[in-house]
């Protein structure tokens, strides 16, 4: 029989994606409207203490793996702090973080000492004029960050690209070598109808079996398998030690292998990024529950955990943006 937490699915829940903010030092044109002013205040963020008592909760339960993400998780204050305190929890086996990498450079060293292990950077383009264009953010501040990742010995890091049609998706190649030259692991994204913003983008989706068919004309790939029970199906450039993964949400969903849920920094546990379910800790937790009653509230939110995201049938579903939810 299995243990731990098992969703109406039958799934394992192992992995919880933690945003501590919904802020973001960027406007990738696809995720955050640039006039979006709707973020939430400080008093509705968890605290860290919070924080630390909901995921030691999910740890007891089962949960092994946490990424700490945002909006972009750098921007919240003393974030080296609360990455101290989560990765002394035992059984936590395996804590990381996604970042655009802006900060990166000035936070890598004290992230490591924290005890985050691996990193993944989203980046969707290495030309600073198109760059600019997609996030309004600075190219040469990113890969300050990168490089300052590298030199810190994060590994694996994981470039994160969202490839659009007649956006970047002239720049795989590129990309390909960039992560050769520098020991990344390359993983390409479809785009996803998450708020009016990813809506809108949706002119610019591209399957990305096309794309798995057009680099398979310049390199001899190889079928892998990356541990790490992602969604990406990897596969590995012959002759190097580049790892590629494609995560394909709408040509070909992995709901099925579904093992995550996202907890918003207001206190919100998000039990599937394409659906509305949801379950409130903050109320919870200010008044004043105990431990046993708050495993006993995370089992209850699991029972909530939806079969499948329905981009494909409604893709107009998920009002929330992604920074929101966390990516
Ligand atoms: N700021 C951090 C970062 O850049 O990695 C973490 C949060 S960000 C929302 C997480 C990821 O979500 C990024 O790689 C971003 O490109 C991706 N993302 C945002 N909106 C998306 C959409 N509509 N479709 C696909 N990916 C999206």
């Amino acid at each position: 029989m299995k243990t731990g937490l098992i969703d109406p699915f039958g799934r394992t829940i192992e992995y919880v994606r933690l945003s501590v903010t919904d802020r973001c030092d960027l406007r990738c044109f696809y995720c955050l409207p640039s006039d979006y002013r709707d973020f939430s205040e400080p008093e509705e963020w968890l605290t860290f203490s919070e924080i630390e008592r909901v995921i030691s909760a999910f740890v007891s339960l089962g949960v092994r793996r946490v990424r700490i993400t945002g909006g972009e998780p750098l921007v919240r204050k003393n974030l080296p702090a609360l990455a101290s305190r989560l990765s002394t929890i035992p059984e936590l086996n395996d804590l990381s973080l996604s970042t655009n990498a802006v900060a990166l450079a000035r936070h890598a060293t004290a992230l490591q000492q924290a005890g985050i292990k691996r990193i993944n950077v989203s980046l969707d383009s290495l030309r600073a004029d198109r760059f600019k264009e997609i996030t309004r953010g600075n190219l040469d501040k990113v890969m300050d960050g990168l490089m300052a990742a590298k030199h810190v010995g994060f590994q694996p890091i994981k470039i994160n690209m969202v490839v659009m049609k007649d956006v970047n998706d002239d720049e795989i190649e590129e990309m390909v070598e960039f992560c050769i030259e520098h020991d990344f692991t390359l993983r390409l994204i479809e785009t996803m109808p998450i708020g009016d913003t990813g809506r809108s983008a949706a002119s610019y989706y591209l399957d990305l079996q096309s794309v798995k068919a057009r680099l398979a004309e310049n390199f001899k790939l190889i079928p892998g398998v990356v541990p790490g029970g992602g969604p990406a199906r990897y596969v590995q450039i012959a002759g190097t030690s580049l790892k590629i993964g494609f995560i394909t949400p709408i040509s070909q969903h992995f709901c099925e292998t579904c093992n995550r849920v996202r907890l918003a920094v207001d206190g919100t546990l998000y039990l599937c990024l394409g659906q509305e379910h949801k379950f409130e800790f903050r109320p919870l937790l200010r008044a004043g529950i105990d431990d046993a009653e708050l495993q006993a509230a995370v089992r209850d939110a699991i029972t909530l955990k939806p079969e499948r995201h329905e981009f494909r049938e409604k893709p107009q579903q998920i009002m929330r943006f992604m920074a929101k939810t966390g990516g």
